[in-house]
């Protein structure tokens, strides 16, 4: 039996992992659930699976008997007791998160894309000293790992990320000006949760997939693409020294990624085998970078390094919340970032504190951008 902690059990990502479990009852059982704001999900899951230890990061919770409520300041107790670690919380307050999973040693299966744009170095270095697993759950990465025949640190020429293109591929600059949450919310592929699927339509989501392929597998940036392929069935692709490319394809369906992620080397059934003749035909274009211009902004954030990605991060997820609630246009998304990035000088990202200090700074600078005054 393997005992996960699941860290964001009410996200997508979560609620998959959940489905995961209950085909699996025997093979696996959550030691703990967390989630960030109160609501009776977090309670229905915890009566559902009777996890040891539950936690509600905002709000109040009082668990179900048998389930021990973990207080704010000691998180480490959710992994106290689990052999995998899944962090599925979103945006940087995933970091503390996968930090906490890395001290204590266990494998950490990686939902939480922050944690390697914004705090890549850390994360690494504490894994290192404690002989914590990483294991990528985004399906690009998972289809690297799986390419890479699961040893993350294996030869390789390059790595080809692929991208949806996301709703506004075909859009001109004109019509992206125009567009609203509610059309950036229809990904032709792909049942994600609202900022991630925004961060698909800006392209900022390959841009961070960029990073966090060049901190996983320790690929230069010059050796790492991103094509797009509309139909999303070849999750990415790594070329080799001969020539030869290998690809991991299937539906889009992020049940596999977590499954194995959990599992792997071994692979369990999950959904549908792939259809080749019914798919029909795989496309690939150019990504489309001068019309998205987050992918640039990402990748160059991520090449400097130090607290830059932090900045970027912070003033990104401000921005898509702004548009989410429709203060701000399409456009204005990379607007804010690019101005907060050239707002605040690269510094060192040695430690936890000095991160949250420039997401912090990058955060409250957006917000003034964005609402003309400083959060209350
Ligand atoms: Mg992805």
């Amino acid at each position: 039996m393997k005992r996960i902690a699941l860290i964001g059990c009410t996200g997508s990502i979560g609620r998959q992992t959940a489905d995961v479990v209950r085909r699996y009852p025997d093979l696996f059982c959550f030691s703990a659930l967390a989630c960030g704001r109160a609501g009776e999900e977090l309670a229905a899951l915890c009566r559902e699976f009777s996890p040891r230890y539950a936690l509600c990061a905002e709000g109040e919770f009082t668990p179900p008997p048998g389930t021990a409520r973990v207080e704010r300041g000691e998180e480490g107790q959710l992994f106290a007791d689990c052999d995998v670690a899944l962090i599925a919380a979103s945006g940087f307050a995933g970091l503390r998160y996968t930090l906490l999973a890395a001290r204590a040693g266990v494998r950490i299966a990686l939902a939480n894309k922050e944690s390697l744009v914004c705090g890549g170095e850390l994360v690494l270095r504490e894994a290192a000293k404690s002989g914590a697993e990483l294991v990528p759950v985004d399906s690009e990465h998972s289809a690297i790992f799986q390419c890479l025949h699961f040893h993350r640190d294996a030869p390789f020429e390059r790595l080809v990320l692929t991208a949806s293109g996301g709703p506004f591929l075909h859009c001109t600059k004109e019509e992206l000006a125009h567009m609203t949450a509610a059309d950036a919310l229809r990904h032709p592929t792909w049942k994600m949760g609202a900022k991630i699927t925004v961060d698909s339509a800006t392209l900022l989501n390959k841009g961070y997939e960029v990073i966090e392929a060049h901190r996983l597998y320790g690929a230069p940036f010059e050796r790492i693409e991103a094509v797009v392929h509309p139909e999303s069935i070849v999750h990415s692709l790594v070329l080799f020294a001969d020539g030869a490319a290998l690809a991991q394809l299937g539906y889009p369906d992020m049940r596999v990624p977590i499954q194995l992620a959990l599992t792997y080397p071994e692979r369990l059934p999950c959904e549908r085998p792939l259809n080749l003749v019914q798919v029909g035909k795989l496309t690939f274009l150019p990504l489309p970078e001068e019309k998205f211009p987050c992918y640039s902004l990402a990748v160059g954030a991520g090449r400097a390094g130090g607290t830059l990605p932090a900045v970027l991060n912070a003033a990104a997820e401000e921005a898509v919340y702004a548009f989410l609630a429709g203060r701000i246009a399409f456009p204005a998304i990379a607007h804010t970032i690019g101005d907060a990035l050239s707002a605040f000088p690269r510094e060192e990202a040695d430690s936890f504190e000095r991160l949250a200090a420039a997401d912090a700074r990058a955060r409250a600078y957006a917000h003034k951008l964005i609402y003309g005054k400083s959060a209350s």
